[in-house]
């Protein structure tokens, strides 16, 4: 029976680690995989996380399930970190919510429940977006079309032909945002943008849906979610997938969170239930051991200003390494303007250099990157920015 079903092609993105890992080039730089990682290449547990694992083995006094809800802390925690601990919305109790595994959890769940309120619904994605939202929302049954976004040839948002799109949407459509650093193209929305979001959906009656994996690698913990506090404030009805696999760099612990944000407390309790449903019917629910770190850390002041500093010093050497590889591009002369690489925010950027380019990149300097040539800028190093740009001089001319 299961010769019915093909093997599958290999995911281009962990080819390219395999070719990394095998590439002798002492020079070899990986800027593939989207993970942060520290001057030396690794990706350190934080050590706020550490601390927090530390009083959490000393204790943790059960392994019972926890509800369906996952740890209440986390989950308060998360919706105070993203909307704020004042937020109408959250004091109102507006806000339905539940630890998912990882932000993937969440969005998988997320599409589920847009597929429970109307199956016809379609889901608009930025052109280009992550990869991994087309599947993740597909599977769920829902039609995915993507609206105007990047304009490659500026490095920025190309707002007007998006708000050219948005302008025809309506009831039927969720249009799905990248909170902050935007992967994969690093290319955000600035706050005037957000606002007029936020008036499209109240004209038009589309569905906003948040994601955010990101927050605190941008401008800042509170600025880079700005525009989405401004949206919550504004709009009705939301949806806000969280991830905590970047900030808290818990990855392999599949820690996030999913917010419905209803018109009222009633109908927040209504869809409590039916996220909580439909966690039951995928997972049942959620793994613990992450909500538990990160409910330590943000009700415990030392740990909660320490990780808070090491996430500013992760966003300020992203920062540095932008800073840094524009000043080498600019010092080697290359005709291609690479400005918004400063311009651009997070983790993430779209080189502009094609996929021929991309390949000489990889085959003649040993420099890895997706074939979008989205690159990991955590992924440099202040040695080998030079050696990039030169690359890049040669490839790019
Ligand atoms: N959304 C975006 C845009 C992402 O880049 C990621 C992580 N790569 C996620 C969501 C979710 O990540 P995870 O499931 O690992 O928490």
């Amino acid at each position: 029976m299961f010769s019915r079903l093909p093997k599958l092609p290999a995911d281009p993105l962990l080819g390219l680690i395999g070719l990394y890992r095998d590439d002798t080039n002492p020079n070899k730089v990986d800027l593939g995989v989207g993970v942060y990682r520290d001057e030396q290449g690794h990706t350190a547990i934080m050590t706020s996380v550490q601390k927090a694992q530390q009083i959490h083995l000393e204790t943790e006094d059960s392994k019972t399930y926890i509800g369906p809800v996952g740890v209440p802390g986390f989950v308060n925690g998360i919706k105070s970190l993203v909307l704020g601990a004042q937020a109408q919305a959250v004091t109102d109790g507006r806000i339905a919510a539940i630890q998912t595994p990882g932000g993937c959890g969440a969005l998988r769940v997320a599409a589920e429940f847009i597929h429970r309120l109307d199956k016809d619904m379609t889901v608009w994605v930025s052109d280009p977006t992550w990869a991994n939202h087309v599947p993740l929302i597909r599977s769920a049954g829902l039609e995915i079309k993507s609206y105007p976004y990047f304009d490659a040839a500026t490095g920025d948002v190309d707002y007007e032909k998006m708000d050219q799109q948005l302008a025809q949407l309506g009831p039927k459509d969720v249009v799905l945002l990248h909170g902050c650093c935007h992967n994969p193209t690093g290319a955000d929305l600035s706050f005037e943008h957000w606002q007029r979001i936020t008036e499209r959906a109240n004209q038009q009656g589309f569905l906003p849906f948040v994601d955010i994996a990101y927050q605190g690698l941008g401008d800042g913990l509170d600025d880079d979610v700005k525009g989405v506090r401004w949206l919550s404030e504004n709009v009705k009805e939301m949806i806000i997938a969280t991830s905590c696999s970047k900030n808290f760099g818990l990855y392999r612990e599949r820690t996030g969170c999913l917010m419905v944000q209803a018109e009222n407390k009633q109908q927040a309790e209504a869809m409590q239930t039916q996220v909580q449903d439909l966690a039951r019917a995928n997972y049942s629910m959620s793994p613990a051991y992450g909500g538990f770190l990160v409910d330590t850390i943000l009700h415990n002041d030392a740990l909660r200003a320490e990780w808070q500093q090491e996430l500013a010093n992760m966003a300020t050497r992203v920062k540095a390494l932008r800073a840094g590889l524009l000043e080498q591009i600019n010092a080697q002369g290359i005709d291609k303007d690479f400005s918004f690489i400063t311009r651009q925010k997070g983790m993430f950027s779209y080189l502009g250099i094609n996929p021929e380019q991309v390949k000489r990149m990889r085959e003649e300097f040993s420099i890895y990157m997706a074939d979008s040539s989205r690159v990991n800028i955590a992924g440099l190093n202040t040695h080998c920015l030079e050696y990039v740009a030169s690359s890049l001089k040669k490839v790019c001319g």
